[in-house]
């Protein structure tokens, strides 16, 4: 769950299954992670971007061997305490994984309370109280699955208000007005397009690099169309983020 979770923050569940699956297999519990490389790590995440996930679940695997026992927490507070584990993935793990009472708010969800309930742009913080509020005493886990899919199912940023279950309860379908969940509901700030962005670049260079050390001049080749600038910018971020390391004008995978 603390895997799948990780990498659904910022990815397609469609694009999600195939490295998960291969993930799982290579690093079944926390110890085995902890003990592989990093670069190992990164091999395993090839195909789903924003690799400082992989260093931040790297980095949880070694947490939770050795301050947990080789267990996911239950507890929202021990779980935010993991590299990479924010508010959503924390309530997620805890809610889907162990049942805890706890509301799981993304961006679909804060379309949904917007719109159906209350009809006005929410902040975050009203977004997190109004998710609190609505969730059942029992049965939190499914009610949670159920808004997470209502909001990606139905409510989506072109909604489908015909066919959705909840149509007749909704505010917005019956007020009417102006959208009050626009782009991403304020929960979350909407991805860059990926096409030409350094992250584009970045799965680039890490993608050279998983297949051994590459000199500058190698490396550079991958990087074709870019400007000089942004190709320092776009190494230098890769080192700086612990992903990649340069020694003597040779590039590698950190961890290699
Ligand atoms: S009726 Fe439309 S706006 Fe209301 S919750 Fe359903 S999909 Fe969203």
């Amino acid at each position: 769950m603390l895997v799948s979770e990780v990498m659904l923050q910022q990815t397609q569940t469609s694009r999600v299954i195939e490295p998960w699956t291969r993930f799982m297999v290579r690093f079944p519990t926390p110890s085995a992670c902890a003990e592989a490389s990093l670069k190992e790590v990164l091999t395993e995440w090839r195909g789903l971007g924003y690799h400082r996930r992989a260093k931040m679940l790297h980095e949880a695997a070694r947490t939770l061997r050795d301050e947990f026992h080789d267990v996911v927490p239950r507890k929202t507070a021990q779980l935010r305490t993991l590299p990479g584990v924010g508010p959503y993935t924390a309530n997620a793990v805890a809610s889907f994984a162990y049942g805890e009472p706890v509301a799981v708010l993304d961006t679909n969800v804060g379309r949904v309370l917007a719109r159906a309930l209350v009809n006005r742009r929410l902040s975050p913080s009203e977004a997190s109280a109004l998710a609190d509020e609505l969730l059942p005493r029992t049965g939190s886990a499914s009610f949670n699955q159920a808004m997470l899919d209502l909001g990606a199912q139905f409510c989506r940023a072109t909604p489908r208000c015909v066919e959705c279950p909840v149509a007749t309860h909704c505010a917005w379908r019956h007020q009417g007005g102006e959208d009050p969940a626009p782009h991403s509901a304020g929960v979350s700030r909407p991805q860059q397009p990926f096409e030409g962005s350094n992250r584009q670049l970045r799965g680039r260079v890490l993608n050279a690099l998983r297949e051994g050390s590459h000199s500058r001049r190698q490396l550079l080749r991958h990087l074709v169309g870019a400007t000089a600038s942004r190709r320092d910018e776009v190494l230098a971020g890769l080192i700086r983020d612990g992903l990649i390391t340069c020694h003597e004008q040779t590039f590698s995978l950190a961890g290699d």
